[in-house]
């Protein structure tokens, strides 16, 4: 029996990735003990981390004007760490608003630094939309400018890359990276918790440009401090062992399937899948302007709320679970990260066209 899992995060992963898991789970390299019950500082685990920074800078082509940190607290610790350690006096955290996650960016920065929040959001046509980047109006003094690529919860994707004359570009890729091919070069922090498309949650990757561990920032607990983390090899205290583990075993995985280039693809066909497939029903609908739609995560609504329950319910039966949409939002949604086979796609789509015909 397959289960074809689409829950949002923490999502799931790929089964090669996962059996490799298991049959190494109590015995790793021959030592006779579980990846997760040595130190972090033994020669064989310093070996896996090493080897897991090389594969992702391949996945990514991540040059060395970069570090790559492996760091605690997923996505909302960036959300602290991104003001205290980029913050500059006399200048803002600019924050582009383009959706939940986004937005709760920005009120966790005000807690830290003067935040300047800016909304992109289009919707006048009744419909989820965004401004085009090259409208934005970005303010000449900033700290940085944040902003989320992936809306996780609207189903809000943006493909365009903001760029600005002096300030960097942070942003939070917790649910796209590795999904498309990305220039890390037009960004100068990218973070990402792990949960969505890397493996267990817990681990946060952040990207920075080496230049901007020179910044002073504010006082900062040292297990979010850019400049501590990078000098210690990302070890200033113990990591998340297992969840590293388990990133290079999926960067491994993608390596050996055509990387992020073929990651790509497979994604954007999924995607046209289900799009294709809601945009052609009269039974459900999608509210994101063609333009912004996410490769990651489908929101997707029936005509009758009212069917929501019974349709979750069927769903569950037919073994496609974690179809919810988020409770902000309402409807459904189906997260299809880079684990998710195109079969998952065909088996949903399938039970739509049923569902669909059932109740109309
Ligand atoms: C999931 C998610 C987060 C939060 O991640 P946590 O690890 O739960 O803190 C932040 N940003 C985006 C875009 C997300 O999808």
């Amino acid at each position: 029996m397959t289960v074809y899992n689409f829950c949002a995060g923490p999502a799931m992963l790929p089964p090669e990735v996962m059996n490799k898991a298991q049959q190494e789970f109590l015995n790793w390299q021959n030592l006779g003990v579980s990846v997760m019950e040595m130190s972090h500082r033994s020669a064989p685990f310093l070996a896996m981390v090493k080897e897991c920074e090389a594969s992702l800078r391949r996945l990514m082509a991540i040059s060395d004007e970069f570090d790559v940190l492996f760091m605690h607290g997923g996505g909302r610790g960036q959300f602290a760490a991104v003001p205290l350690n980029l913050h500059l006096d006399n200048a803002p955290g600019v924050y582009i608003e383009n959706g939940i996650w986004s937005t709760g960016a920005t009120q966790e920065g005000a807690r830290f630094t003067t935040v300047e929040g800016i909304n992109v959001r289009n919707d006048d046509n009744g419909q989820f939309d965004i401004k085009p980047v090259n409208q934005w109006l970005l303010p000449e003094n900033a700290s940085f400018i944040h902003y989320c690529p992936n809306e996780t919860i609207d189903g809000i994707e943006i493909f365009d890359v903001p760029k600005h004359k002096t300030a960097p570009i942070v942003a939070d890729m917790s649910s796209m990276i590795l999904s498309r091919e990305i220039n890390v070069d037009d960004f100068d922090v990218i973070y990402a918790g792990a949960q969505k498309n890397i493996g267990p949650s817990g681990l946060c990757i952040v990207i920075i440009r080496k230049t901007l561990l020179a910044r002073e920032g504010l006082p900062c607990p040292s297990i979010l401090d850019y400049k501590i983390e990078a000098k210690q090899g990302s070890m200033y205290n113990t990591p998340p062992t297992f969840s590293w583990y388990l990133a290079a075993e999926v960067f491994k995985y993608l390596e050996a399937n055509g990387g992020v280039q073929a990651m790509e693809v497979h994604n954007k066909n999924k995607a046209a899948i289900l799009y294709d497939y809601i945009d052609g029903s009269d039974f459900y609908s999608n509210k994101v302007a063609k333009h912004c739609r996410s490769l990651m995560n489908v929101p997707f609504w029936l005509k009758d709320d009212n069917l929501n329950a019974e349709f979750l319910a069927q769903a569950a039966q037919n073994n496609l679970v974690a179809l919810e949409g988020h409770r902000l939002v309402g409807g459904m949604r189906a997260s299809i990260y880079n684990a998710m086979p195109i079969e998952g796609i065909n088996a949903l789509v399938s039970f739509m066209e049923k569902f669909a015909k059932e109740h109309s």
